[in-house]
């Protein structure tokens, strides 16, 4: 019986409105704790008065008891006036006493949210998220309660807490709480006498495909392999192997744009350093690290980018991502269509009809069959060294002088090109060297599409 637990709660504690209520928060709906405890109370103090006023002094004396309680122990307003009115004196035990299980953290919420206002100041943001984490002194209080009096029906402190705050933080702040993916998180670490706020930019990814139009840079930054970033006179002291990347010419802009404080790049597979990107380019997400900027005209940062890297580098297709895609972006990259063109040369000069017939050749071992490769040679020292089974989809050349060639493939992402050509001493096969019988000396190589 719900009544009868209100009143052995408060013959031994107080406890506010706030925290009677929760006590109960699973049953009924569509109010607050402190609605339901002031309905607990009220009904409580009906009761009793009816019982006060009808006959028979046992039920009587009963029902005064439990007046006094609720007038004397739980300082409730409506109780107190009825032992006024029957001209019945209590005597309110501490009346400033405050709440036993929540040190009346839930009667000054307004302290909890004037806090925020002012970290929040310079932080661009669409939704949020309270969260919370109490001491263990205010967790082992409530646990301690709830075990005493066999309370079933309770909300958790947090939830309470969290709900509250994240109500009045929605009309304050003019913002909706997201519960799955916000962009900031409001933490409040509680004790009873004391909180800290602590505020949580979450990243903002941006998608898009960048092009590399010219050889010799890498994807993503590279430590120098001699002093590991610290800097030596082998890397001019700039700690790196190479002087640029894609993610150092790209991130910058978007950093500034987003006052964040730094940047990931996150890339669907990789070219090699001497390798361009062609076509439509290769998808990427750059993942901006605590922005306080997240409405960015990304129509804007890719004009700035391309007039800046002009030949170099290119962006497009620019959106707002998140880190699910990321996610996909990774798994995704092994499973895709390439297509590549290879510059190859021989050093003995050969007919255009032996060439020709060759290609013939290659078209039918290579197309829509599988290759074994071997963990090529030059990454063996990064890479597991395995077989790989890996599709070729296409293949078509073009005989450019007796000695030069070039030839198109569309494989299955994944594919080590230069190993396809040169056979990599056996480490890949079959391969082209094989079918053409003499050495094919891999000249350049550039990606013309990826399709994701
Ligand atoms: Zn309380
Ligand atoms: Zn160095």
């Amino acid at each position: 019986m719900i009544f009868h637990k209100v009143l052995e709660i408060y013959s031994k504690y107080y406890i506010c409105l706030h925290c009677v209520g929760r006590m109960f928060s699973l049953l009924g709906t569509s109010t607050t704790n402190k609605k339901r405890g002031y309905s607990l109370l009220l009904s409580l103090t009906m009761e009793n008065h009816r019982k006060y006023l009808s006959n028979g002094d046992d039920q009587q004396a009963e029902a005064l008891k439990y007046l006094k309680i609720l007038a004397e122990n739980a300082h409730f307003l409506p109780a107190q006036k009825v032992l006024e009115n029957e001209g019945i004196e209590y005597s309110e035990k501490h009346p400033y006493q405050a709440c036993y299980i929540c040190h009346d953290i839930f009667s000054n919420i307004d302290n909890y949210i004037n806090k925020v206002k002012v970290k929040l100041k310079g932080i661009e943001f669409n939704n949020f998220l309270v969260g919370s984490s109490p001491d263990s002194q205010i967790i082992n209080n409530e646990d301690k309660f709830k075990t005493e009096f066999k309370l079933l029906e309770a909300e958790a402190f947090k939830s309470h807490f969290n709900r509250k705050i994240g109500k009045k933080l929605m009309v304050m702040l003019k913002k909706t709480p997201e519960f799955n993916n916000p962009d900031i998180l409001i933490i409040y670490s509680l004790s009873f006498d004391s909180f800290k706020i602590d505020i949580i930019i979450k990243s903002l990814f941006i998608y898009g495909r960048y092009n590399k139009l010219i050889r010799g840079i890498p994807q993503t930054h590279w430590f120098c392999k001699n002093c590991l970033g610290k800097g030596c006179e082998q890397c001019d002291f700039t700690g790196k192997q190479y002087l640029t990347s894609i993610e150092e010419l790209i991130s910058p802009e978007f950093v500034k744009e987003s006052e964040a404080t730094d940047s990931k790049f996150h890339g669907a597979g990789r070219e090699d350093i001497d390798v361009r990107m062609l076509g439509t380019g290769r998808p990427f997400i750059l993942e901006l690290r605590n922005p306080k900027v997240r409405n960015l005209n990304l129509v804007y940062i890719e004009k700035i980018i391309n007039k800046s890297l002009k030949k170099k580098v290119k962006v497009s297709n620019l959106k707002y991502s998140n880190k699910k895609e990321v996610i996909k972006l990774k798994a995704e990259s092994k499973n895709t269509k390439k297509t590549y063109k290879a510059v190859v040369q021989v050093q003995n000069r050969i007919t255009k009809e032996f060439f020709e017939e060759k290609l013939r050749k290659l078209k039918t071992i290579f197309e829509n069959q599988k290759i074994h490769q071997r963990t090529p040679i030059r990454v063996s020292h990064r890479r597991v060294d395995k077989v790989r089974k890996k599709i070729i989809y296409k293949i078509t050349g073009k005989y450019i002088k007796s000695n030069l060639f070039e030839f198109t493939i569309e494989t299955q992402g994944g594919t080590y090109i230069k190993e396809l050509i040169n056979g990599d001493q056996g480490r890949t096969s079959p391969s082209f060297s094989e079918v053409f019988k003499i050495p094919l000396i891999f000249i350049e190589l550039d990606v013309l599409e990826i399709s994701i």
